[in-house]
């Protein structure tokens, strides 16, 4: 891939930034050479694109100049329609819940399609190396687990749309009805909803307006990679937080984390917490915030960081990672009467029931089966389940026993 020269060598523009992300979290593996370098030259002599639209985006036998996210897609035939009217199951979002219980629900023989709005490994595809999940000692990216993830469900048969979002749908005793992105309109006999959490944004003056041009929600590896020898700064003291610090002082970026908390160890895994503490790249200021950006031609150039005594110091920093946690995506649960927690998070089975009575204008002479949300035939699995643990390997968990959950209820349906 060739692209725009960053304004601060860091490479880090906007729309170069979305598409890398883009290649990162979809698992393809890439090359990039910076415009302007005497080796993007030599390439582009080579290749007879001297003065081509940038960003340009090389495969073998095939150029895509001017290259967009959705030009990669559409030639990479992965937004396709769904090629059926009626599945036994749809699933609502590709992240690791919705890839889990596509691969067991298409392996049990379900016709199943999997709807995803974005590139399939939700959260966990933003992840350079997810260390505990299950069976892999040494690790494993998470855009590397959604892209094997993938590939078993469709072996099975199962049907993945990627880049095409459920826009809406409606839900009764006999099934649900989706309308995805593009006008197509898919019926289903159970419904698996697993559309993950989305990330919180910072209330911070200029945030938005630098958002791509040093500041940025979430740190991957790619942003790693780009910011050795920079100062830079993350604000959290989650894992994924965790993560981006360990992530970027092993890059050789100089590290200010920003923890409004007094304490790493309430909110993040014990293995990180003491990594961090020795890393020499990583200063960890507790009970601080980030109180202002500073901007310099359109790019962060610094920040006010100001202690809980009110005390201020501004540090330098090309880039700022806001890896503060997130909310559900349950925006359509109250139009459709699907119950949600205080914090919108998705109430399911047992949740449901009031001092053992069933939830209003519940049909079925059964209570809600573990997954099941207030809606019969509607499952809910993963981050966006109330009670659930984020992490990859319950969302993975959560998907596997949805699927032997929505067994019970097609058994239902068809008595
Ligand atoms: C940076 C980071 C690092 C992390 N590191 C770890 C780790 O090391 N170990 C660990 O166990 N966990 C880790 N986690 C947490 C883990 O990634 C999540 O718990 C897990 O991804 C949750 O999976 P999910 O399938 O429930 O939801 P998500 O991963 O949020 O996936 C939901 C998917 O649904 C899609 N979607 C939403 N709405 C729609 C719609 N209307 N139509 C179509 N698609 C839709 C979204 O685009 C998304 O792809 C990390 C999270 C982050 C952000």
């Amino acid at each position: 891939m060739l692209r725009r020269p960053g304004r601060h060598g860091a490479g880090l523009e906007p729309a170069d930034h979305e598409l890398r992300d883009f290649l990162t979290r979809a698992a393809q593996p890439h090359v990039y050479y910076e415009a302007g370098t005497a080796d993007a030259d030599a390439l582009l002599a080579e290749r007879g694109l001297v003065g081509a639209e940038l960003p340009i985006v090389l495969e073998p036998g095939i150029v895509h100049t001017g290259a967009t996210i959705a030009k990669l897609a559409q030639a990479w035939s992965q937004s396709n329609a769904p090629s059926q009217k009626h599945y036994d199951v749809v699933i609502v979002g590709a992240g690791p819940a919705g890839l889990a219980a596509a691969v067991y629900a298409a392996s049990d023989g379900l016709s199943t399609l999997v709807v995803e709005e974005d590139v399939p490994g939700g959260q966990a595809s933003h992840t350079s190396l997810i260390e505990n999940f299950f069976g892999f000692p040494e690790g494993i990216g998470g855009a590397e687990l959604a892209r094997l993830a993938g590939r078993q469900a469709e072996k099975f048969g199962a049907e993945l749309v990627l880049l095409r979002g459920v826009v809406s749908g409606r839900h009764d005793a006999s099934g649900s009805v989706v309308q995805i992105a593009g006008g197509h309109e898919v019926g289903a006999d159970v419904l698996l909803a697993a559309p993950g959490m989305q990330w919180r944004r910072l209330e911070l003056d200029g945030m938005d307006e630098l958002l791509g041009r040093g500041t940025y929600y979430g740190a991957g590896r790619s942003e790693a990679t780009q910011c050795g020898g920079d100062d830079v700064v993350v604000i959290g003291a989650g894992n994924s937080a965790g993560q981006a610090v360990m992530n970027l002082g092993d890059a050789g970026a100089r590290v200010t984390m920003v923890v409004r908390g007094d304490d790493l160890a309430k909110s993040m895994s014990a293995y990180l917490v003491e990594r961090i503490g020795r890393h020499p790249q990583i200063d960890v200021r507790l009970e601080t915030q980030v109180t202002e950006l500073h901007a310099d031609g359109g790019h962060l150039a610094g920040v006010t960081i100001t202690d809980a005594g009110g005390a201020s110091l501004r540090r330098p920093a090309t880039a700022l990672f806001a890896c503060i946690g997130g909310t559900p995506r349950t925006g359509w649960a109250a139009d459709h009467g699907v119950r949600t927690d205080a914090k919108g998070f998705l109430c399911t089975g047992p949740d449901l029931l009031d001092a053992g009575r069933r939830p209003q204008d519940w049909e079925p002479d059964r209570d809600p089966f573990p997954l099941e949300t207030s809606i019969p035939g509607l499952f809910a699995a993963g981050d966006v389940r109330s009670g659930s643990t984020k992490r990859v390997g319950s969302a993975v968990g959560e998907g596997a026993m949805a699927v032997a959950l929505i067994h019970h209820r097609l058994a239902e349906l068809r008595r």
